[in-house]
């Protein structure tokens, strides 16, 4: 696989960071994961755009304009022969050649650029959308600004494994008794057709899927309210489902062992996993 950095296209192999490096050090870096379907880059635009404002709140220099990050992105995608698959983007505060709590000088010390792809044949035809996700709940004790897309994502990792050890695909994170979103993805539930989902603020990530999803939704004259919800009413809903750039809509069928509906994905997810997947093909570049 040929990756990016700094710069310069190289085996995977070839491309090492410095070891004080504050993504490596202290999570101080944030990322992007676009999707590539056909070849094509769906919503990097929105990804592109989140990036920048996530820059910004950390005070972080921008290392490329969004035109070479386009570039750098089709390029990957090119090289690597990439039909379905995902890119990975993540931008480090750099390498000050030491180790200290205050930021370095941007001056001196440029950021880290850091790109790579995942090849994942068949990428919109994943056979969990026909099944529908398992889900339990969990407390939510991340930080505050989850609005910033950082790399700190242990808790989202011993999410995904308390999940799989209680025999469930996935965790949603639940504060002072609301959900605010899944361990890697924003989480919705449906009641008398009407779609449900926490309204953005600093507790959730603003999800370029949400985005586009609820665009969607409202396209095709379907209700949408943005409002916390508690997992009993999530276990009461007649559906439910989650977004991300790579997963889509993906259904929902289990809540803390509370079957949903008939226990298989329902029509309002089945309808927007469509929809989305075919407007976002359409604006792919
Ligand atoms: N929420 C969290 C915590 C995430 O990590 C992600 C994606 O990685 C999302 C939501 C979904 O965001 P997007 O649709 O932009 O992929």
């Amino acid at each position: 696989r040929t990756v990016y950095l700094n710069g310069e296209y190289l085996p995977e192999t070839e491309a090492k960071v410095s070891i004080f490096d504050r993504g490596f050090l202290m999570a101080d870096g944030v990322y992007e994961v676009t999707s590539v379907l056909g070849g094509k880059l769906i919503d990097f635009e929105g990804h592109a755009k989140r990036l920048e404002r996530s820059l910004n709140e950390l005070d972080m220099k921008k290392p490329a304009a969004f035109d070479d990050l386009l570039e750098i992105h089709r390029e990957l995608v090119r090289v690597n022969e990439i039909e379905d698959g995902l890119i990975y983007l993540q931008i480090t505060r750099g390498s000050p050649g030491d180790r200290d709590f205050v930021f370095p000088d941007p001056e001196t010390t440029e950021p880290t650029l850091v790109l790579f792809t995942q090849n994942k044949p068949g990428l919109a035809d994943n056979p969990a959308a026909k099944k529908g996700m398992k889900i339990i709940s969990i407390e939510d004790v991340r930080w505050g600004r989850r609005d910033i897309k950082t790399v700190q994502l242990l808790y989202p990792s011993m999410g995904k494994m308390m999940a799989k050890k209680a025999g469930a695909d996935d965790a949603w994170l639940v504060e002072d008794g609301h959900v605010t979103e899944g361990t890697s993805n924003n989480a919705y539930i449906v009641k008398n057709g009407k779609i449900i989902t926490r309204a953005l603020s600093n507790d959730i990530l603003h999800g370029i899927t949400r985005a586009a999803v609820l665009r969607c939704a409202k396209e095709a004259q379907m209700e949408v309210e943005e409002r916390n919800f508690t997992i009993a009413e999530a276990q009461e809903a007649d559906e439910a489902f989650v977004t991300s750039a790579s997963a889509f809509v993906m259904p929902v069928v289990e809540i803390d062992g509370a079957q949903l509906g008939d226990g298989v994905p329902g029509p309002v997810a089945n309808r927007l996993r469509e929809i989305y997947l075919e407007e976002s093909l359409k604006k792919a570049i």
